[in-house]
């Protein structure tokens, strides 16, 4: 199953090693041919090479729409060696083999990231990459494809083994890598069609990805898991630049991406924020201030649950916050950027994983997210329902103060990024506590104001954190229990969707308890 190397075809956007792979190829023999940059780029580093239009007899033409799609390559690298009729034919046709292939492709996702205009883009769709890497993956029984710069060195360590050959295992794998790349190329291709032409449900085979990363286990050690990267241009948690710290585990990426999602929901313009983060749940959040001043605020609403949490902040880390955060055991710190002081004292941290994203995602974009059940996968639209467009409705006989309108919104804003059923407490531009994931809303609601009189208990305050505070629902009050728990604990304010077949009950609960409550006509379920 060996086969002996002897004439390659490399044509390649990016020319990273190719120089040297080129030389190693040329003094074991391998004759050759490649298109017009890459044959310039060997040529030039005098090395033996042809031009791939004298051996189709035709020029690269059309802006290099047309250069390898001919019989004389592509018979070259589909044709079965040992097969009477297509030997016949490539006498007949006067078609040499190829034995190797090496294409990486034009590079169409960089050209989308870096917000190139349409034309750009579509000529950036590479169509004789593929198609050759196809051919040569389909007959890898004799042809090695290479479209990894990575695989320079294990083509050259397998021929050094083998006596100037490849191994029939090595092509194999190498095709299976080649078929991952064209698909994972189409899906870029597909996905950026469908954000133009504002498609929210595409087909499920656009989304794509590529291995980043296996990890070391999944969400139990006994689960094994990789992380996967669709290419879509949002700074977050899969794009961002790790500083330090140990490798993310699979649920780090997880709550990381929950974390930096919400610090992002507040415009760094405008305040900073920092957001706690532990089992993909808020358990502090704030904004105004200095952002020292809205984490420990973020800290102070439940710092037990704090530890070993994960900090998202939406501006620049600085050394003020750092010196605070290195305090307690954090796994993950996450932000746009960070100053030379702060990157010098988590550095004290050795485990400690600082993320640095260069910008924050927009929270009104759109795009897609994906869970798997049972034999199927299930995609929306990303929830870019963002509280400021929303038309708030006063419904009670009292309208909420400028404050506690504030402060209805940052609730709401956060309610959107806790699981359902959500309850958030919020005074002062502060989380003062939190109720998640419970199946009765009156229960998140409960569970919400016992922690903030633990955290006041702990904190040695006379009086509950939620005294005087605003209350936000992710979803409506299906009776006036859960509203009326939130009265008994201090709440002055409320807001929530609406649209309950009791909504008229539960407004006369609200006038009754002196509340002012505002309807936003949107829900933020999150499960
Ligand atoms: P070069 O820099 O050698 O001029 O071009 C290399 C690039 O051209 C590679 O990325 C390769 O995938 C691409 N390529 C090779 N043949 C064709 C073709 O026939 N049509 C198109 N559109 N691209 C090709």
């Amino acid at each position: 199953d060996a086969r002996v190397l002897k004439r390659a075809l490399l044509s390649v956007s990016d020319k990273t090693g190719l120089i040297d792979f080129a030389r190693a190829l040329s003094a074991r023999g391998v004759a050759l041919v490649s298109t017009g940059g890459t044959r310039k780029a060997i040529a030039n580093a005098g090395i033996p090479v042809v031009d791939v239009a004298d051996v189709t007899g035709f020029p690269e033409m059309m802006d290099g729409r047309v250069k390898t799609l001919h019989p004389k390559v592509h018979g070259g690298l589909l044709a079965i060696r040992e097969n009477p009729e297509h030997e016949a034919a490539m006498l007949a046709h006067g078609i040499e083999p190829i034995d190797l292939l090496v294409v990486n492709l034009y590079p169409f996702e960089a050209t989308v990231a870096k917000g190139a205009d349409w034309d750009e883009t579509i000529e950036n769709i590479d169509i004789g990459g593929p198609a050759m890497i196809r051919a040569a993956a389909k007959n890898h029984d004799d042809v090695a494809v290479v479209v990894d710069v990575a695989d320079y060195a294990t083509i050259l360590a397998a021929l050094e083994a083998h006596d100037g050959a490849t191994t029939r295992s090595l092509r194999k794998k190498l095709a299976q890598k080649a078929y991952a790349r064209t698909a994972a190329y189409d899906s870029a291709i597909s996905n950026w069609l469908a954000q133009a032409i504002g498609e929210d449900t595409p087909d499920y085979r656009a989304v794509g990805g590529k291995l980043s990363e296996p990890m070391r286990y999944g969400e139990n050690p006994h689960q094994k898991a990789g992380f996967y990267l669709t290419g879509e241009n949002r700074p977050g948690v899969a794009t961002a630049r790790q500083v330090q710290g140990k490798q993310l585990s699979y649920n780090n990426v997880n709550d990381t991406d929950a974390a930096f999602e919400l610090a992002s929901e507040f415009d760094p313009a405008r305040t900073a924020a920092v957001a706690i983060i532990k089992h993909s749940n808020p358990c502090g959040v704030a904004e105004g201030g200095s952002l020292k001043d809205a984490y420990l605020r973020a800290l102070a609403c439940d710092p037990v649950s704090a530890f070993g949490g994960i900090v998202a902040l939406n501006r620049k880390l600085d050394a003020a916050s750092a010196a605070e955060i290195v305090k307690i055991f954090t796994e993950v710190i996450i932000a746009p950027d960070a100053d030379e002081e702060a990157i010098a004292l988590i550095a004290a941290k050795k485990n400690l994983r600082l993320l640095l994203t260069g910008a924050l995602p927009d929270p009104r974009k759109s795009g897609l997210t994906v869970r798997s059940v049972s034999g199927g996968l299930l995609f929306q639209s990303r929830d870019n329902a963002v509280v400021d467009d929303m038309e708030l409705k006063v419904v009670t006989k009292r309208a909420p103060t400028a404050r506690e309108l504030a402060d209805l919104k940052f609730a709401f804003r956060i309610a959107k990024h806790v699981k359902s059923n959500a309850i958030v407490y919020a005074k002062d531009g502060a989380t003062v506590g939190i109720g998640a994931g419970q199946m009765s809303r009156v229960d998140s609601s409960r569970i919400a104001a016992w922690k903030a009189a633990e955290a006041a208990k702990a904190a040695g305050l006379p009086e509950s954190l939620t005294k005087g505070s605003v209350v936000a629902s992710d979803a409506f009050f299906p009776f006036a229990d859960g509203l009326l728990a939130a009265a008994e604990a201090g709440a002055t304010a409320v807001i929530q969707p609406g649209g309950s077949m009791r909504d008229e009950d539960v407004i006369k609960a609200a006038d009754e308890a002196g509340l002012a409550m505002v309807l936003t006509g949107h829900r933020h379920f999150r499960h």
